[in-house]
């Protein structure tokens, strides 16, 4: 690209950085949790809409994406379950199409007492801006439209097809991303600001969710030996799924951009209920598990071994022998994905336009990095065959309490967006 037009794109994201901190704020202002993801995909509706993108937002129905691969079972309803994507249709066409997508959905914000702030009161000290979601990942889905912002601000738009997606369902199953694909939205490559510390993730785990429901035999604790403790016998179940998780982490089983990770699968009890009474002895017991995969692990073969081994375990005691514990699936069955695997022309040369927009912004290279969690770039490279590359900004404590995100990094972010756009689609006068 012509240098002059380069710096002309670099300093209109700078121009415009002020709105798009005050749009992030509004954004993260909105408890986009999951079910409640309406008011903001409103929000992102209508300023799409004022943008000039022709805008489509619909409630995803279970019933056109359940039959589909990568498809995770749903929990709760999908009421609130709205999509949003803004389209671009490009006059010329001459460039390579893209996708532009990420989350609206936000996790819960936790013990609230553990916030110096309130996690839906947006604030920025210095550098930086806290709020929940803000970091994962309302920076990267703002940074994207202001992207694009820039290119306007210089008079072009995109010479190719461009969709901008707003999803819902990342954080629980991706079936946000999967009712896209089915929609009809393809293009040649997806780009997705996942808050990576402004490297390229180069291979992602999957992750399975699954519920263990334990039966115990409910006496009065005075009689405890004639009962059966439902939560005590979760804890050698528990034991048993560990041992699980360090035969997977094993260096044999590794996928190769894991090969230096000694522990890049974990295994977390998530939550857990059970019981009635503290004198009488518990006669059920729930506990949500979450557990890890490597790109290229078999689903199927991977629930049958965490059947197994809870099946085994549960041989060890006398109660659940004749009372097995039933494994519900619900919320994630997300795949591991590698972009590293992909050794296609479209993925080669999708990753080189952004190294070179990285390095134009950074003056440094662009460094790759394989992640211990998921997100909705499998639907792009494992069922669409599209090089999906994730590349978002720096932002700490994510999942957590006093969730952040760097503004200065934000700011790098959108350039290099800009540039990546520019490059892969071309331009086009407006
Ligand atoms: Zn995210």
């Amino acid at each position: 690209m012509d240098k002059a037009l380069e710096t002309q794109i670099l300093a209109a994201v700078d121009k415009g950085f002020d709105s798009q901190l005050d749009f992030l704020s509004e954004l993260v202002s909105y408890p986009s949790t999951r079910g409640n993801e309406q008011l903001a995909q409103n929000f992102m509706a209508r300023e799409l809409s004022d943008r000039g993108l022709v805008v489509d937002r619909w409630k995803i129905d279970v019933k056109d994406i359940c039959d589909l691969p990568g498809f995770s079972p749903v929990i709760g309803n999908y009421e609130e379950a709205i999509n949003v994507v803004g389209s671009h249709r490009s006059q010329s066409a001459k460039g390579r199409s893209l996708i532009l997508n990420g989350h609206i959905d936000v996790v819960p914000a936790g013990p609230l007492d553990m916030w110096d702030k309130p996690p839906f009161a947006p604030s920025i000290d210095g550098d930086t801006m806290y709020g929940r979601g803000a970091g994962d990942m309302k920076a990267g889905l703002v940074a994207n439209l202001f992207a694009l912002e820039a290119l306007k601000a210089c008079g072009f738009a995109p010479a190719a097809d461009l969709f901008f997606q707003s999803v819902v369902e990342e954080e629980c199953t991706g079936n946000g991303a999967l009712a896209c694909l089915k929609r009809g939205y393809k293009a040649d490559a997806a780009l997705i600001p996942e808050p990576f510390s402004e490297t390229l993730v180069s291979a992602q785990t999957g992750v399975i969710w699954f519920q263990v429901h334990l039966q115990g035999l409910p006496t009065h604790v005075a009689y405890a030996g004639d009962g059966a403790n439902a939560i005590e016998a979760a804890v050698p179940l528990i034991e048993a799924l560990h041992k699980l998780e360090a035969r997977w982490n094993a260096p044999a089983h590794r996928h190769a951009d894991f090969a230096h990770h000694d522990h890049a699968l974990n295994l977390n009890i998530g939550k857990i209920v059970g019981g009635d009474w503290a004198s009488s002895v518990p006669a059920w017991c729930v506990f949500d598990v979450r557990m890890g995969t490597f790109p290229g692990q078999d689903m199927a073969e991977a629930r049958a071994e965490i059947e197994q081994t809870l099946y085994q375990a549960a041989e060890e005691n006398a109660f659940l022998r004749a009372n097995k514990p039933k494994i519900i699936y619900h919320g994630f069955m997300a795949e591991g994905y590698a972009l590293s695997d992909d050794k296609s022309e479209a993925a080669r040369s999708a990753i080189k336009t952004l190294e070179g927009a990285h390095e134009t912004v950074n003056g440094t290279t662009l460094d790759q990095m394989a992640i211990t969690c998921t997100t909705d770039s499998r639907f792009f490279g494992l069922y669409a065959d599209t090089p999906a590359l994730v590349y978002g900004p720096k932002a700490e404590a994510i999942h957590g309490f006093n969730e952040s995100v760097c503004l200065e990094s934000v700011n790098r972010i959108t350039k290099a967006t800009a540039l990546f756009i520019a490059n892969w689609c071309g331009l086009e006068k407006i």
